[in-house]
């Protein structure tokens, strides 16, 4: 079975959302159930890469891998500040730990170093890169190195996995 590249993958191509009970194609694409059956209804081809489906693949089973990813990530970057229920968008570097913006400004951070989230992120994929060569298809086993190397509390842990989600999987637009 082909594994889920995450990077453009968890993103559906027609409602450019992460994926809603994903399917995948016979040619290999994947879109949200319900994106793909209107449009299959309008024409009978992948609008990706317009290879004509055929009829009997009318029934499509939901791809669960892509499915299990998705959910994931949309549960980590759909996180709020448990204090100020505002979506948390930076990263205090003093504290490791998540910061919406009215945490920034409060006593609690008085003087610490925030970085928005996507930035954050994109260090984070270039020292994976650096120690992982390439990034595996399997997100355990980044989830596992990030673990090991980067020597965090369970506590910072939280927030390191929504970096590292971030960073994966292509989000940019909820961080804009
Ligand atoms: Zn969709
Ligand atoms: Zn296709
Ligand atoms: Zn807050
Ligand atoms: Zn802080």
């Amino acid at each position: 079975m082909a594994s889920a590249s995450y990077m453009e993958d968890l993103t559906c191509s027609i409602c450019l959302t992460i994926f809603t009970d994903p399917v995948s194609l016979l040619c290999g694409h994947s879109f949200c159930r319900e994106c793909i059956t209107n449009s299959l209804s309008i024409k009978d081809q992948c609008p990706q890469c317009r290879t004509t489906v055929p009829k009997e693949e009318k029934y499509l089973p939901t791809n669960h891998i892509l499915k299990s990813l998705a959910d994931k990530a949309k549960e980590v970057s759909e996180s709020l500040c448990p204090e100020h229920e505002e979506k948390l968008k930076l990263i205090c570097e003093t504290d490791q730990q998540l910061a919406c913006v009215i945490c920034r400004d409060g006593e609690k951070h008085d003087g610490h170093k925030f970085k928005p989230i996507r930035e954050a992120a994109t260090s984070l994929r270039r020292e994976l890169e650096k120690g992982m060569r390439h990034l595996p298809d399997d997100i355990n086993a980044i989830e596992n190195f990030l673990f090991k190397h980067a020597n965090i509390s369970c506590q910072q842990w939280n927030a390191w996995l929504l970096i590292l989600y971030v960073c994966l999987i292509n989000v940019s637009y909820m961080y804009a």
